[in-house]
């Protein structure tokens, strides 16, 4: 059992790394540019915004902090501040209360910046489309330049589509609108 347990712990815990979600490099194609690829460099600095979540998509986000998944191992780190953030990932519905929350926090990013809506609800409302209290997905309130789909997107996905933001290559993007 102990010779077992051994063998166990030695063989590492954290998943190997996923590749770049296709979709998501496509995406990226519209919205990354060469002067953004050289600020970003390889690390990603990500401001985390709740818009109106079920709080779903936020427990699969905090998943990548865990060992499995070990997110910064990758050069990727949430702040605590959109002054410091190169991306911010919102998640849920913007509801009517936090619509001027999500516009203030994306005004305080500085540019060059990116917006990633996490989950079904950030794409276009998801469940709560039709709510007198929402006003929409992430993209009526602020420019969207990734969506990560998902109810809510495993930390997988959310995975693959973060790297897709470090592999946008030059090759592959052209002159933001
Ligand atoms: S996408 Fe699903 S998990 Fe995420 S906020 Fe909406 S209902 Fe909740």
């Amino acid at each position: 059992m102990r010779r077992l347990l051994w063998q166990a712990l030695r063989r590492p815990v954290t998943l190997p790394r996923p590749a770049a979600s296709e979709s998501a490099l496509a995406e990226l194609a519209e919205s990354v540019d060469l002067a953004a690829k050289r600020r970003l460099g390889r690390s990603l600095s990500i401001r985390q915004v709740d818009a109106g979540s079920c709080n779903g998509c936020e427990l699969e986000i905090h998943a990548l902090n865990n060992a499995v998944y070990d997110l910064e191992r990758y050069g990727v780190r949430f702040v605590a501040s959109p002054r410091h953030a190169d991306v911010l990932l919102v998640t849920g519905p913007v509801t009517t209360a936090m619509r001027e929350a999500l516009e203030r926090t994306w005004t305080a990013t500085p540019e060059p910046k990116w917006v990633v809506a996490a989950g079904d609800c950030a794409a276009g409302g998801g469940l709560f489309a039709d709510s007198y209290a929402v006003a929409g997905g992430v993209a009526d309130v602020v420019p969207v330049d990734l969506h990560i789909g998902g109810c809510p997107p495993t930390p997988t996905q959310l995975l693959r589509g973060l790297l897709a933001l470090l592999e946008a290559t030059p090759d592959n993007v052209r002159t933001r609108k």
